[in-house]
């Protein structure tokens, strides 16, 4: 019985840096790669980072509800894969999406045993800070970002779990107990230890 797991966090909190620590050290978790409109930035791969698409495909996917959920975040257009995230919990594989808010909405509605977590930056000051000093994005799209930070983490009480990522290490280890919280909760552990369980029947 394989666990799915949503991560949110404003842009700047970062969420991709303590994913990519987590996904180092847990080998049973697979990230989702999401299918996305806004163009590749330097260094982003098409199949690794995003699936780099334009509008018209993923609208004609959308309409052939080939997305588990998808949302328009500043201005784009991104949607997960419904049959990737069907085929991966089918092999037993854990699941995680790094989604925005409005799509871990729609996963929770469809997945109500998805595990929720949302990271949040230690201070608006840090947020500032690393979304300048990634230098990833105009200033013009920085001001919308930090405007978004606001009420994305004004939905924070629908997330079952909150990280503060003051560091990366420590935020990173911090979900790695939240996963291995969850895989041990006694529904899973029924399924998964059947067999010793009945040994004592
Ligand atoms: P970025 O453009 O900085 O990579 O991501 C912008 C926002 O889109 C982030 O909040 C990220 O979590 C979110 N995002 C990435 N992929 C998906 C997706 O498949 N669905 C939804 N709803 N949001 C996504």
């Amino acid at each position: 019985m394989s666990c799915l797991f949503v991560i949110s966090a404003p842009s700047g909190a970062g969420k991709t840096s303590v994913i990519c620590t987590l996904l180092q050290t847990d080998l049973d978790i697979t990230l989702s790669i999401s299918y996305t409109t806004r163009p590749a930035r330097q260094n982003e791969k098409d199949g690794r980072d995003y699936f780099f698409i334009d509008r018209s495909t993923f609208t004609t996917m959308q309409e052939q509800g080939e997305f588990l959920e998808y949302a328009e975040v500043y201005g784009n257009l991104y949607g997960t894969s419904r049959a990737w995230i069907e085929d991966t919990l089918a092999t037993e594989q854990d699941v995680l999406l790094e989604i925005d808010c409005q799509g871990a909405q729609q996963v929770r509605e469809l997945y109500p045993q998805a595990t929720s977590i949302f990271i949040l930056p230690p201070s608006m000051e840090t947020l500032k800070n690393r979304l300048e000093q990634r230098g990833l994005d105009e200033s013009k799209i920085i001001e919308r970002r930090l405007a978004a930070a606001c009420s994305e983490i004004s939905h924070l009480n629908q997330f079952d779990y909150v990280v503060v990522n003051h560091k990366l290490e420590i935020a990173a280890q911090e979900i790695s107990c939240i996963i291995k919280a969850e895989r041990l909760k006694t529904v899973r552990q029924m399924v998964k230890e059947r067999a010793l369980l009945a040994e004592f029947s």
